[in-house]
């Protein structure tokens, strides 16, 4: 088991995060989902939603709406498109729109993580974003006057810094021997998985983490702070929206 195979399928977007077209042969198809060999679709995870795209096949379009995960992953079929059956080559592009924006939404998260915990020693505790928007939230008890203008504005300082967005596979001992993954990855990586993905914001944020980034923070845009909610017991849940 290497850490790109999900089931049958070699997951591509997990080394080539700017890939939006392949080849794939059918290996198992229902209305329910369609298995490939490989695929660029990522399927959702760590608050990053599925990819959407088409499979293009002997003249057809087998539209794709998500991805469901089981033993393998299933790209689901639009209801009444044609499937392609078991053994078809096909021709897959992945919507770019939707990608690219959760990508730099995506990066702006860990941005936001990487400044709440460095200002403010404030640990994640959950998550999820859509194309450009997203909410984060954070263990934090106290909110100190001009906290929304000062993350806001340190955020847009580190996205001016250009920052540049690594990604890399460590054997699980080397990986957990980063002290920032520990904080953050102890419950999210399952034992037994000999590799680990680093995505490292390099001088600002490290985290074990499976979804596709953009590779530079100036590739994010903007960070604004619209809303601070406080949800109990000393947890806050920060709404972003990024822009141009
Ligand atoms: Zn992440």
């Amino acid at each position: 088991m290497t850490f790109d195979l999900h089931g049958r399928t070699r997951r591509l977007e997990l080394t080539d995060q700017g890939l939006r077209s392949f080849e794939a042969v059918v290996l198992e198809a229902t209305p329910d989902g369609i298995v490939l060999d490989r695929s660029a679709f990522y399927p959702g995870g760590g608050g990053q939603p599925p990819d959407h795209g088409v499979l293009l096949w002997q003249g057809v379009e087998t539209r794709i709406e998500g991805v469901r995960k089981g033993d393998d992953l299933y790209l689901v079929p639009a209801a009444d498109d044609p499937i392609p059956p078991a053994g078809t080559v096909v021709r897959a592009a992945v919507a770019d729109e939707r990608r690219s924006a959760l990508m730099r939404t995506h990066s702006g998260l860990h941005v936001l993580c990487g400044v709440v915990f460095r200002d403010y020693g404030a640990l994640v505790t959950g998550g999820n974003m859509e194309p450009m928007t997203a909410r984060m939230d954070f263990n934090l008890p106290e909110v100190p006057p001009g906290f929304k203008e000062a993350i806001e504005d340190a955020c847009n300082a580190e996205i001016a810094a250009d920052r540049r967005i690594d990604v890399r596979v460590l054997p699980r001992a080397e990986a957990f021997a980063i002290p920032d993954i520990i904080r953050t990855a102890t419950n999210l990586v399952p034992e037994g998985i000999p590799e680990v993905r680093i995505v490292d914001i390099v001088g600002l944020d490290t985290q074990a983490d499976g979804g596709t980034h953009v590779a530079s923070t100036k590739q994010i845009g903007r960070i604004k702070v619209a809303k601070i909610e406080s949800k109990g017991r000393g947890f806050r849940r920060l709404r972003i929206a990024i822009s141009d």
